[in-house]
C-alpha cells in the first residue's frame, strides 16, 4: 500500500483561495519526491496538507494506509508521529543547546509532561545523540542552537525530527535560505536519511537542478494541480 495517498484533494482558503484543487497522488514507500512549482503554486499546501498541519476542504489523505483527514486525538497523533516536518526557518528554540532542541523534538513525541518539566531518560539522550551524529553535529550538542550557522541549524531541525522516527519527512523549501555549500549538506542528509533509513522524503525546491540531482520522483505542481510527474532522470531543461 502507498505511505502516502490523497484523494482529490481540495483546500480552500478562508478567504477563497483555492490552494489545491482536486488533487491525486499516490507515494510508494522509499520514494524521494521533489516538488518544485513557481512560488503560490501551492506546493506548501500540499505539505500542510498531509500531515494535517491545517484541515482540506474536500477528499481524503491517508498515511500508511490509515486516514489523517478525520482522525482525533490519540489516533491523530499516533499518525503525526510517521510525519516529520521541516520548514526553511528552522524552527529551533535559539537561547537551547542543541542537545536539548532536538531532546524536545522526541519528548514531544512520547510524552508531553515530561518534555515540558525537561526531564530525559537515558533513552532519549542516546536517541538525539545518534541522530546528531548522523547529520553530523555530534560535537555540537552544547552549542547554543544561534550559535550555529543556518546550514548547520537545519541539520539539527533534521536531527530533532529523526528522534521522531517518522516514516515520511516533508521538507518545506529547507534550503531556501541557504547558501550553495551548505545547500548541498543538508540534501546530502535527505538523501542519506531517504537511503539509509528507508524513510520516504517529500521536498519542496525551487531549483529544478537540485530536483534533478537528489530526486527519485520529480512532481511540478501550478494552480495547485499536478502538472507533472515523472521519474526525476527523465527532467530535461526544456521542461
Ligand atoms: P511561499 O511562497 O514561500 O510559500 P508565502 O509568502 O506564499 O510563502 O506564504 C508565507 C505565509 O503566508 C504562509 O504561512 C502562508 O500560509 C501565508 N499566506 C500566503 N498567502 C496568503 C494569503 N493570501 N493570505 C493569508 N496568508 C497567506
Ligand atoms: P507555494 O508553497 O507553492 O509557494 P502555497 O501553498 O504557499 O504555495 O500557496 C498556494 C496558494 O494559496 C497561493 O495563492 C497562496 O497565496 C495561497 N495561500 C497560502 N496560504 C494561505 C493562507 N494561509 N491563507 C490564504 N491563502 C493562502
Amino acid at each position: 500500500q502507498p505511505i502516502i495517498e490523497l484523494t482529490n484533494v481540495t483546500k480552500v482558503y478562508p478567504n477563497g483561495v483555492k490552494g489545491l484543487n482536486n488533487l491525486n497522488l499516490s507515494v510508494e514507500k522509499g520514494e524521494f519526491v521533489v516538488i518544485v512549482g513557481l512560488s503560490g503554486a501551492g506546493k506548501s499546501t500540499l505539505l500542510r496538507s498531509i500531515n494535517r498541519l491545517h484541515d482540506i476542504t474536500e477528499g481524503d489523505i491517508k498515511i500508511d494506509g490509515q486516514s489523517i483527514t478525520t482522525a482525533k486525538g490519540k489516533s491523530l497523533r499516533h499518525i503525526r508521529r510517521d510525519v516529520g516536518m521541516i520548514f526553511q526557518s528552522f524552527n529551533l528554540v535559539k537561547r537551547m543547546s542543541v542537545l536539548k532542541n532536538v531532546l524536545t523534538g522526541r519528548v514531544a513525541y512520547y510524552n508531553f509532561l515530561k518534555s515540558s518539566l525537561g526531564l530525559f531518560s537515558n533513552e532519549d539522550k542516546l536517541r538525539a545523540y545518534e541522530a546528531l551524529e548522523r547529520v553530523g553535529l555530534e560535537s555540537k550538542l552544547y552549542n547554543r542552537a544561534d550559535e550555529l550557522s543556518g546550514g548547520q541549524q537545519q541539520r539539527v531541525s533534521i536531527a530533532r525530527v529523526l528522534t521522531q522516527s517518522p516514516k515520511i519527512i516533508l521538507a518545506d523549501e529547507p534550503v531556501a535560505s541557504l547558501d550553495p555549500k551548505t545547500t548541498t549538506q543538508v540534501m546530502d542528509d535527505l538523501r542519506k536519511i531517504n537511503q539509509d533509513l528507508k524513510m520516504t522524503v517529500m521536498v519542496n525546491l525551487h531549483s529544478v537542478e537540485l530536483a534533478k540531482k537528489y530526486a527519485t520522483r520529480f512532481i511540478g505542481i501550478r494552480n495547485g494541480e499536478i502538472v507533472l510527474d515523472c521519474p526525476a532522470d527523465q527532467i530535461t531543461d526544456d521542461k
